[in-house]
């Protein structure tokens, strides 16, 4: 990848993804092989008058080692220093960088039983830290290709030519063009064009219904609001973009109120493995039925995982023919391919859509109908004739996609 490239990629990473501000820390998640990209970003951070930048390293092969050699006891420990970390967090708000090159394959071998406990035993622990600085910092989240990841896309490629082509195709949907940030600027503005439309129509609830067997109704609440593309801080009011690329309109539904079939339109790439050609019943906002010709057994023990496993967390609304889709390729990595069409997630469900939710405690926001959960699986709905049509709550129809594009 050209020098010049990866620099703008760093640079459109450190201010319209972070958005690092004068005097702030930065903190940046990366795996060994992304040196000369994480160089770049912290570069790019100093130069928007970042404070401190520290860069956590980590390898899948070592991470691999850790999951297989030790013992769920052990790896459920949370030693005192990742506390003591994350009172830091809590207390300095630095931005947080995600650069994610992991090999989707990276876990394989490992048991999902003993994930899914380890995830589970960790979760209560670290979710106060989370929860006190939830929303309240700026992160963002971008990919890089390793050797691994990109012979999963491109398998038939050597190694080489695989990495050129992820890279390309990372480039491009993440609009990393001649000049991004007018680029970024611009999408910004579309999709925010996209969600005050969707919020002024006060929706109660959306059907969706394509050729493939989708007849599915899923009911939201007025006192939760449509979101897309970037975000503001608590607080400190600062707008970033959590998700490079993102092309999504999404919004949380309220537990407990969903009927109908789904049928996925992509594979789910779960826990390192694919479930794939699958389908979702829900009755009362439950996913009671699940079929999957490949691997149903592990979406079984994913909706059984917690209480809020089987209830939905998002629905999102992606044209069908965006960017992600429009290359044909599957990345097995959601930050890519949850853009790539209309989707649902099973799982946690995001409380800061809430209307003015600083004013409610998270117990609050969860008894107004936000699902909570250790999970948050997004799956692939989207087709080409896949239409959905909003229905108001004085009862006015208003068609919100048509053949699986936008119909405003
Ligand atoms: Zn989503």
């Amino acid at each position: 990848m050209k020098k010049s490239i990866l620099r703008k990629y760093a640079k459109l990473t450190a201010k319209v993804g972070a958005n690092v501000q004068k005097g702030q820390d930065v903190v940046i998640y990366a795996n060994v092989d992304q040196e000369l990209l994480v160089s770049y970003i912290v570069e790019e951070c100093y130069r928007l008058g970042a404070r401190k930048v520290m860069v956590e390293w980590g390898s899948d092969i070592v991470t691999r080692l850790v999951y297989k050699k030790e013992t769920i006891k052990v790896l459920s420990e949370v030693t005192p220093w990742v506390i003591e970390k994350q009172k830091y967090y809590c207390k300095e708000l630095p931005a947080m960088i995600y650069v994610d090159s992991d090999d989707p394959d990276g876990l394989k071998g490992v048991s999902q039983k003993k994930l899914a406990e380890v995830a589970k035993n960790r979760y209560p622990i670290l979710k106060p830290y989370r929860d006190e600085r939830d929303n309240k910092y700026q992160w963002t989240i971008i990919g890089a290709p390793s050797k691994a990841w990109a012979k999963k896309v491109f398998p038939e490629l050597p190694a080489g030519k695989a990495m050129e082509k992820l890279w390309e195709a990372i480039l491009y949907t993440s609009r990393v063009t001649d000049d991004p940030i007018k680029a970024w600027d611009e999408h910004n503005k579309d999709l925010e064009k996209r969600t005050k439309f969707l919020n002024s129509l006060n929706l109660d609830y959306l059907h969706y219904q394509s050729s493939n067997g989708t007849d599915f109704k899923v009911w939201l609440s007025e006192n939760v609001l449509w979101e897309a593309g970037g975000e503001k801080t608590l607080g400190s009011n600062i707008f970033f973009n959590p998700n490079i690329p993102t092309e999504e309109c999404f919004t949380s539904p309220i537990k407990g109120k969903a009927e109908g079939k789904v049928v996925a339109t992509k594979p789910l790439s779960y826990q390192g493995q694919l479930i794939d050609n699958f389908s979702i019943v829900f009755k009362d906002g439950k996913a009671v039925e699940v079929h999957a010709e490949k691997n149903e057994a592990l979406l079984k023990e994913m909706i059984a995982m917690d209480e809020g496993a089987a209830y939905l967390g998002e629905c999102a609304l992606v044209p069908y023919d965006s960017p992600i889709n429009n290359l044909g390729i599957l990345f097995f990595n959601t930050l890519y391919d949850e853009n790539c069409c209309c989707h649902l997630a099973l799982g946690m469900g995001f409380t800061n859509l809430v209307k003015n939710y600083q004013n409610y405690t998270n117990e609050q926001l969860h008894e107004m109908g936000i699902n909570d959960s250790a999970i948050h699986v997004d799956f692939m709905i989207g087709s080409k004739d896949l239409n959905i049509t909003g229905y108001t709550k004085d009862g006015k129809a208003v068609p919100i996609f048509k053949n699986g594009n936008w119909a405003f």
